[in-house]
């Protein structure tokens, strides 16, 4: 990875076009067949093409009766036949309708569908139309939603619920993905502890490790678990070599300026390390290098600034690795619930809560403060230098944006 000590702060946007850079320089391109029920989160590395018209064949949109509306001369018409959903019908007798239930093909011949609700049936079974007819009404027509041979989804396609049912509607069962991104997850810190284990004085519960992982998987990444690095130079050189191949190395913790950094020395010592001073908060230091050449991001380890600088920056970064072009997320202007008296220096990221249509941000927004996330919807960023009256606008990113 390229790039040194930065003097003074960097914008959150050169850091997220920094890696985004890095990003598009080692593409994950290697590519494999799975089947829809593993596909969900993963990227598709071909187009996905209609083998089919989509529907198959003009259907009737409701239950009800199917005609040829320019025969029809305002009589009653005999019913000739009964389709329901999953039968072939006949073509349509002249001077007939026919009885049709919703998904059901129509006959050959068949122009018009009313629905039952507007007709009347007369003594002899005749269908009496009630009201005005218009030709085509309630018919889906072959091909309105596809046409066979047309590019339904392009490459780089996240796939999720939707595109799944979209490649299943058209008969596909296995797409052509991107092989998943490894991620190997380190925490460091000698005061961590995984839950299960007793606590000893001054030691924390690790939370960013299972953060990172759920969150990981939710992207649709290979995450190798590297566990707790203790804060010890032998030790970190040595679970760093016992990693094995992965694409990114993802630590949390030991960034902060001044500190012991174990992380950074063993990567300055096999790798490069670039540390960088971000003008946001909570988030502020944040590690960009690579270890024997594989990539590593190293994110400041209070939880709160965990979640902010992954969402905002490692996200976008391994989206893009995956071939995602569209990596940032959907945001929106809401107005503020709240007043921001002190203009700040760097840009904040609220963990915050619509209420009554207005942004509400957690009383708490100390960065080891997790709960502030649990208890928030979304991100709201209050820009750098700026104060907020109470319904003054500012952007909200929604949290399911950043953890789909
Ligand atoms: P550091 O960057 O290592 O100085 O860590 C900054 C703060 O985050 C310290 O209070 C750490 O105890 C805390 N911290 C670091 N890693 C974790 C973790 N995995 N889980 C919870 N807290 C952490
Ligand atoms: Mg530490």
């Amino acid at each position: 990875m390229s790039g040194c000590d930065q003097p003074g702060l960097l914008s959150l946007e050169l850091a997220q076009q920094r890696l985004l850079a890095l990003a598009d320089s080692s593409p994950i391109n290697d590519t494999e067949f799975v089947a829809l029920a593993q596909a969900d989160g993963r990227v598709l590395a071909a187009p996905l093409v209609a083998g089919l018209d989509l529907p198959p064949w003009d259907n009737s949109a409701m239950d009800g009766y199917a005609l040829r509306l320019a025969d029809w001369q305002g009589v009653a018409l005999p019913v000739s036949q009964r389709i329901l959903a999953g039968s072939a019908p006949q073509p349509l007798e002249p001077g007939t309708c026919a009885r049709i239930f919703t998904g059901a093909p129509l006959p050959a011949g068949a122009d018009t569908v009313e629905m039952q609700e507007n007709v009347e049936l007369d003594e002899q079974g005749r269908v009496r139309f009630l009201q005005g007819l218009r030709i085509g009404q309630n018919v889906r027509a072959q091909g309105q939603e596809t046409r066979l041979g047309e590019c339904v989804l392009p490459v780089g396609t996240r796939l999720g619920p939707i595109e799944l049912g979209l490649a299943a509607s058209l008969g596909v069962a296995t797409l052509e993905v991107r092989r998943a991104v490894r991620v190997a997850v380190l925490s460091t810190g000698d005061e961590l502890v995984e839950p299960g284990q007793p606590l000893a004085d001054g030691q924390i519960y690790n939370s960013n490790r299972r953060l990172l992982i759920a969150w990981l998987q939710r992207l649709g990444c290979e995450v190798v678990d590297g566990g707790i690095l203790p804060d010890d130079l032998q030790r970190t050189r040595d679970a760093l070599a016992a990693l094995g191949r992965v694409d990114l190395i993802l630590s949390t913790g030991g960034v902060s300026v001044g500190e012991a950094d174990f992380l950074g020395i063993v990567l300055r010592e096999a790798g490069e390390l670039a540390f960088w001073k971000l003008a946001i908060k909570p988030g502020k230091p944040l590690t960009c290098g690579h270890y024997q050449g594989v990539p590593v991001i190293g994110l400041p380890g209070n939880p709160a600034s965990t979640l902010v600088t992954f969402g905002l920056l490692a996200r976008p970064y391994l989206l893009r690795r995956m071939g995602v072009q569209r990596v940032e997320p959907l945001a929106f202007e809401m107005p503020a619930g709240f007043v921001w008296s002190k203009a700040g220096q760097r840009r904040e990221y609220l963990r915050a809560r619509i209420e009554q249509g207005r942004v509400v941000p957690y009383a708490n927004q100390s960065s080891g403060v997790l709960r502030s996330a649990a208890w928030a919807e979304g991100l709201a960023e209050v820009l750098e230098g700026r104060t907020l009256a109470e319904g003054d606008r500012l952007r909200f990113i929604p949290l399911s944006e950043l953890l789909g």
